[in-house]
């Protein structure tokens, strides 16, 4: 495996260098959710660098009620990955993320930025995409959901304006973070406003008492919504089972399930009827396709969800959704034109018509603006 010449002469290239560089961005307006409020992101930008020239980017992008901390996932990558990741060739990408998942438990954003930076140098050097790496677009374009989540509602119908301008028709309220007669009033209000004219979906992030759930996501049905995120806590796997059953309006687990083994079980008692992908909680794409395979399976649906994350983490989300053969409900990758105040990508990451484009690639097919990269950033570990 260790051969420094391919069959073909090529030179095979080895990672020479890490780089982790943890910024913060500030947010354009407070978010609110069940589990707190949000005004800026702190996110861990992963550089790996071959001995023969060739860059690779990925993110780590954590939120600390959710998944972990910038903290952990930069220090799984600069003191505990850095030694099992130099030297290696990148194309064994398979084998570096089974030694990573052997070396540090957890830190599963850490483990999507450096799958991501390494898919990026394999892409960059066979010419491909990274969707073309996971099998391939099964579609161009994703329509995009915008988060409904300032506590100031009037500012946040000032911004649905504005991005209903823009061709965005899908839009989510985050409730559970103030009354129920707030949650109530705010889908009461986009829909005199805006009839069925868009779609609307509601995610608790886990803020609804369990004991008084099922009254309550009742009240929201009249207001006909696409789905319903995660009412309940993390492990309150029983109570979520029992309003996937009583409810009819689809809901989502999102907090429930972060790897292929929660995604196994939860589709034997059918926890849901849709679950929310995301690299950050499963540690990368390959294994957010593998949860994608055991819902198309069980008859689940997936959707594109995110973090709090930059450009860069968006674009690695866009090549998986694109890989995935079913997808209904679109992303919400809204943040790099929409919440952040600056992005890192050096051109604007791709929204049209209220969809999201997917690179063509080579590799993520974007670039990191160094200049704006180093302006935010806190530390760099090298
Ligand atoms: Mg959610």
């Amino acid at each position: 495996m260790n051969e420094p010449i391919e069959a073909d002469g090529r030179q095979v290239h080895r990672i020479e260098k890490l780089s982790v560089h943890i910024v913060e961005i500030p947010a354009t307006a407070v978010h609110s959710h069940g589990t707190g409020d949000v005004s800026r992101i702190r996110s861990v930008i992963l550089k790996l660098e071959t001995d023969l020239g060739c860059t690779g980017w990925g993110e780590a992008s954590p939120w600390p009620v959710f998944t972990g901390t910038a903290e952990a996932n930069a220090a799984a990558l600069h003191i505990h990955l850095r030694p099992h990741i130099i030297g290696q060739d990148p194309r064994r990408i398979t084998r570096i993320m089974g030694i990573a998942d052997k070396v540090v438990v957890g830190c599963l954003e850490a483990k999507a930025a450096l799958e991501t930076a390494l898919f990026d140098i394999v892409g960059k050097l066979s010419g491909l995409s990274v969707s073309d790496l996971l099998g391939g677009k099964c579609r161009e374009r994703i329509p995009l959901s915008f988060s409904v989540a300032n506590p100031n509602f009037d500012e946040d119908l000032r911004d649905i304006e504005r991005l209903h301008g823009d061709g965005i028709r899908i839009f989510k309220i985050k409730t559970g973070f103030a009354s129920h007669a707030f949650d109530l009033k705010r889908l009461e209000q986009l829909r005199d406003i805006y009839g069925d004219g868009i779609g609307l979906r509601i995610d608790y992030n886990q803020g609804l008492p369990a004991f008084d759930a099922i009254r309550r996501l009742r009240d929201l049905e009249a207001f006909e919504p696409d789905f319903i995120e995660q009412p309940v806590k993390r492990h309150e796997w029983s109570a979520l089972a029992d309003i996937t059953r009583r409810i009819d309006t689809p809901i989502m687990a999102d907090e429930s399930v972060f790897s292929v083994r929660d995604a196994v079980a939860a589709a034997k008692i059918r926890l849901a009827d849709i679950f929310a992908l995301k690299i950050m909680k499963s540690g990368g794409m390959r294994q957010a396709m593998d949860i994608a395979s055991v819902a198309g399976t069980a008859g689940i649906e997936v959707y594109g969800g995110c973090m709090f994350e930059t450009g860069l983490a968006h674009v690695a989300g866009a090549h998986l959704l694109a890989s995935v053969p079913e997808l209904r409900l679109g992303c919400e990758f809204y943040m790099a034109n929409y919440y952040l105040t600056e992005d890192i990508l050096t051109k604007p990451f791709p929204v049209e018509d209220g969809q999201v484009r997917v690179p063509d690639g080579p590799g993520l097919g974007v670039d990191v603006d160094i200049e704006v990269l180093s302006r935010y950033r806190g530390e760099l570990l090298e």
